[in-house]
């Protein structure tokens, strides 16, 4: 059993000032793994003040200062992806394949950042003005659990691109991960209080950075809910806030597109990381002349998805993260078929001979209006649900007809086509024929997806306030 009790304050694992444990539990068998105290609100004040200190002379650095931590930060995060992808998979039931891909990613983010700052002029002048983009000082960065590792990297490296420095809050259920990344950051020898890491919850150690005055902005991905609670609650102390909230991303595949390629894309997409992805594409948009076509292929494609033991590469979907998760799911799959969708594969339950986990079936779901309540609500599983639509018209109004507006998908071959479709979806990213990614691309929503920008540039400029200088 292992036992976390330290926090990451200026540059030094010290002990927790916070005394309640809580136990991890692996979500395959249900069993305890790791006992970990968890901070109080003084542990969260004296990792912020560190971060104040240190911004003092962080918040002065050169580009070339900042570059080279990054490149730091890549180095002792690469060096440890296995070790980082087998936490995820332990702790919270992450597929190997999906966990390695997302610990790369953030190791690659600190790279992107690095090119991103290159890219991003920092003083700008005409005639007699000079508009210099200062950092605006000590961030909160707060990260949900299904992609922990990505998201420390991601944040940490737009923030220190932008000579800003960090508290950061990891998710309460990403805790054995957190502890390897901590390890990375020890290794890259920052300087001191740069980047300091609370071990707690979100209502406590969260809510501290939210409220604290000497915290300058929050950097929050998680729930549209506590989202909404972290601008609300920001507002006294006037924090910036970049929100990555949830979504119920639109997969509009057009009456021309390759369904043989399309469609267990489409299924990939839903059940990535067993679903428990914002930008996963839970609503499959399909032409309804070409409905019997779609079924059939699903009912084809399913067996490539197996449900089962997280640590199998062939593995597609794991058990969901905690009991409530499963229950949750169980809650909204019971919702489908009372509002009267169809089950064409999945259904209530634990899959067979997987009952001892959280484990769930992949669900998907046909004759799905999109007024149900599990085609607007953010499921965070791997259900699908299919909507059938008459026109062109008719699909981007189904794809607009939600509160989100993260992501979206459109297959189609007329790229023209897909184009125009693509120009009239609200969504903060759109990808076309495929799962797609570009570490220089924004990403965040539209709507309840959220409040600003992540990535790239954008994201640098996230932590940046612009000061004008007239003469
Ligand atoms: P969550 O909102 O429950 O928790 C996210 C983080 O916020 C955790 O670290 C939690 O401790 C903290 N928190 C909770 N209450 C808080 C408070 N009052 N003040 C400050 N912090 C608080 O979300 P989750 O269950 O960890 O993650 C799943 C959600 O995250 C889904 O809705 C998903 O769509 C969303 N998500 C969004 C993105 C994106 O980029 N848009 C990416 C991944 C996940």
């Amino acid at each position: 059993m292992k036992t976390i009790t330290k926090h990451y304050i200026d540059g030094a694992f010290v002990e927790s000032h916070g005394h309640e444990v809580m136990d991890i539990i692996n979500p395959t068998n249900g069993k305890a793994i790791a006992h970990v105290t968890l901070a109080d609100e003084e542990d969260t004040r004296r990792a912020i003040a560190a971060a104040k200190r240190a911004f003092t002379s962080f918040g002065r650095s050169t580009k070339e200062e900042r570059a080279k931590i990054l490149n730091r930060l890549y180095e002792t995060v690469s060096a440890r992806v296995d070790d980082l992808t087998a936490a995820m998979v332990e702790e919270y039931g992450g597929p190997v394949q999906f966990a390695a891909y997302i610990v790369q990613a953030g190791a690659n983010a600190f790279l992107a950042a690095e090119k991103a700052l290159q890219e991003l002029p920092l003083t700008r002048s005409w005639e007699k003005t000079t508009v210099t983009l200062e950092p605006v000082g000590v961030a909160g960065l707060i990260t949900p659990w299904n992609a922990n590792a990505l998201f420390l990297c991601a944040k940490l490296a737009s923030a220190v691109a932008a000579g800003c420095t960090v508290v950061m809050k990891p998710s309460e259920l990403s805790f054995l991960q957190t502890q390897v990344w901590l390890e990375c950051l020890h290794e890259a020898r920052l300087p001191k209080g740069l980047c300091n890491v609370v071990i707690g919850r979100g209502d406590v150690v969260g809510a501290e950075l939210v409220r604290n005055p000497d915290v300058a902005k929050i950097s929050f991905t998680g729930s549209s809910a506590v989202g909404k609670t972290i601008m609300r609650d920001g507002a006294v102390t006037m924090k910036r806030v970049t929100l990555e909230l949830g979504g119920k991303s639109p997969n509009i595949l057009l009456d021309d597109a390759d369904f043989d390629n399309a469609i267990p894309t489409a299924l990939g997409s839903a059940f990535m990381n067993s679903g428990q992805v914002c930008a996963a594409g839970s609503r499959l948009l399909v032409p309804k002349n070409r409905l019997d076509e779609v079924k059939q292929t699903i009912v084809n494609v399913m067996p490539a998805f197996p449900v089962g033991d997280p640590a199998d590469p062939k593995t597609v979907v794991g058990p969901m993260a905690t009991q409530k998760q499963y229950e949750r799911v169980q809650s909204y799959i019971r919702k489908g078929i009372e509002e009267g969708a169809e089950v064409l594969v999945g259904g209530e339950g634990h899959p067979k001979d997987l009952e001892a986990g959280y484990f769930v079936k992949p669900t998907i779901f046909v004759n799905v209006n999109n007024d149900m309540t599990i085609a607007q609500e953010e499921i965070f599983g791997p259900v699908l649900c299919v909507i059938s639509y008459e026109t062109e018209e008719d699909a981007i109004r189904i794809a607009n007809d939600t509160d989100f507006g993260l992501h979206a998908y459109i297959s189609g071959t007329d790229l023209q086509r897909v184009r125009r479709v693509a120009s009239q979806i609200l969504a903060g990213r759109i990808a076309i024929n495929g799962m797609r990614d570009d570490q220089q691309a924004p990403f965040g929503g539209f709507k309840h997806s959220g409040v600003g920008r992540e990535f790239g540039t954008f994201g640098i400029e996230a932590f940046l306030e612009p000061k004008a200088i007239l003469e």
